[in-house]
């Protein structure tokens, strides 16, 4: 297999790096070298206090809409990129080694596809532009604390009253919801039916509605990422239903992340990896002498992650080649998913023992002199991963019953 690029592929390749070279701004680029990845860089300065950071996002935006990269996966005519499946494997793959934001958030990548499948002319009108744009961004209502592997059994009630739908009931790991300016929500409509035939897809299109409250969930690692929602009488205009009444499920099923190749976790994880090797290459001796004997294990364990981080690159590169050939992934995309998040484990693992006690020192702040970067911290960070857009035991079970045609429990 050749995974050189093609003339076309090269030609494209340079255009974005030509983008990136002139317009990424000195923000980003200063971010891009900070080994560990932050989450949703772009969602927070666009409602950041500091007008540098809100700048740089409103830039960065303009910079990728003008070019149709901020949605490359949308069509042209609704001002997305029409970018084939390896032109868009190379544009994430770009943005992610240069350490560059994603722009759009949930609304490009998980409402915008289903509005373009699902959504009347009026809603495509009114709702795609202001996505585009970066005015508007939505979060995810799905989760909720009782439905989240098993999505289907999710209770939030939806009841029609004339025009409108009143809405009632609790999401929980709403992610972003405080940064956020609508929602989007499955909300169960008709109770009596199958539990996958009674949900409807509701857009909220202000986060202010009375009666929706956010309260923050302080991760574990002391970061306000995710939110608990609640609705209490919350009413949303009976147009603004995507899809048909009861079909919701179907609806929710269409929001399937575009960038299933995982590019930018395999381009992550081997940029931590080369920065661990080289700065344990470089060391004068103070920093392995904490290794002592240890040291052969803990070359080994490199290795190990070495050959992790490859095997990763492969991964995307067979779910993209999948993609290019008019496959859609399944359980290979259950795959990548699955080893890239537990890669991510082990090698903030490994590169927190390197540095023996040192290595228990949560930020880059904190460790000073100590450790280059800080892998206690991103240990703890890492461990989300292996749980949204489904857990890995859910990842298991998808590939060996749809791979492996294993029998169901
Ligand atoms: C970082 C992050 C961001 C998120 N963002 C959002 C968001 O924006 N919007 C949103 O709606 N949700 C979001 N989620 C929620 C996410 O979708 C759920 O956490 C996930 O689907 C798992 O559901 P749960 O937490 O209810 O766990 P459960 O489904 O209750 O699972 C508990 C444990 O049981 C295991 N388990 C469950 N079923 C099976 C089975 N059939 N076989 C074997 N093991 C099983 C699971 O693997 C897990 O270990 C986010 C989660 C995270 C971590």
């Amino acid at each position: 297999m050749d995974w050189n690029d093609t003339q076309e592929q090269a030609t494209f390749r340079t255009q974005v790096r030509s983008l990136l070279d002139s317009k990424l701004p000195q923000r980003y680029v200063d971010m891009g070298k900070e080994v560990h990845q932050r989450e949703r860089p772009w969602e927070n300065d666009r409602k950041s206090e500091d007008p540098e950071a809100r700048k740089a996002a409103e830039d960065w935006m303009a910079a990728l809409s003008g070019e149709g990269w901020a949605a490359p996966h949308w069509p042209k005519e609704y001002g997305g990129g029409g970018l084939k499946p390896m032109e868009q494997f190379i544009l994430n793959q770009e943005l992610a080694q240069a350490g560059a934001p994603t722009v759009g958030g949930s609304g490009v990548s998980l409402l915008g596809p289903a509005l373009i499948v699902h959504g009347t002319e009026e809603q495509k009108e009114k709702y795609l532009p202001p996505i585009m744009k970066g005015e508007v961004t939505w979060a995810q209502g799905f989760s909720e604390p009782g439905a989240g592997s098993d999505l289907a059994g999710l209770q939030t009630r939806a009841v029609r009253d004339g025009d409108e739908y009143v809405i009632n009931g609790s999401k929980i790991w709403t992610s972003a919801a405080h940064l956020s300016d609508c929602l989007f929500a499955l909300t169960r409509t008709d109770p009596d039916a199958p539990k996958h035939r009674g949900i409807s897809f509701l857009m909220i299109d202000d986060i202010k509605t009375p009666g929706l409250s956010i309260r923050p969930i302080i991760d574990m690692a002391n970061g306000h990422y995710f939110n608990e929602t609640f609705f209490e009488d919350v009413r949303t205009p009976v147009s603004n239903i995507l899809g048909e009444e009861n079909r919701g499920w179907y609806v929710g099923m269409t929001l399937l992340d575009y960038e299933r190749s995982n590019i930018a976790g395999a381009v992550g994880s081997r940029k931590e990896l080369m920065a661990l090797i080289n700065y344990l290459g470089t060391d004068d001796g103070k920093y392995r002498s904490h290794l002592g004997k240890r040291e052969t294990g803990m070359r080994a364990e490199i290795a190990d992650r070495y050959i992790e981080t490859e095997v990763m690159f492969q991964f995307s590169f067979r779910v993209i080649s999948m993609h290019n050939s008019g496959q859609l992934p399944n359980y290979e995309a259950s795959t990548s998913k699955l080893f890239n998040s537990e890669l991510n484990q082990r090698l903030a693992r490994t590169g927190s023992q390197m540095f023996g006690l040192y290595g228990a020192l949560w930020s880059e702040r904190e460790a000073g002199d100590y450790v280059p970067v800080s892998f206690a911290g991103d240990y703890v960070q890492s461990v989300p991963a292996t749980i949204r857009g489904g857990t890995s035991e859910i990842q298991r079970n998808i590939i060996a019953t749809r791979g492996l045609g294993l029998p169901r429990g």
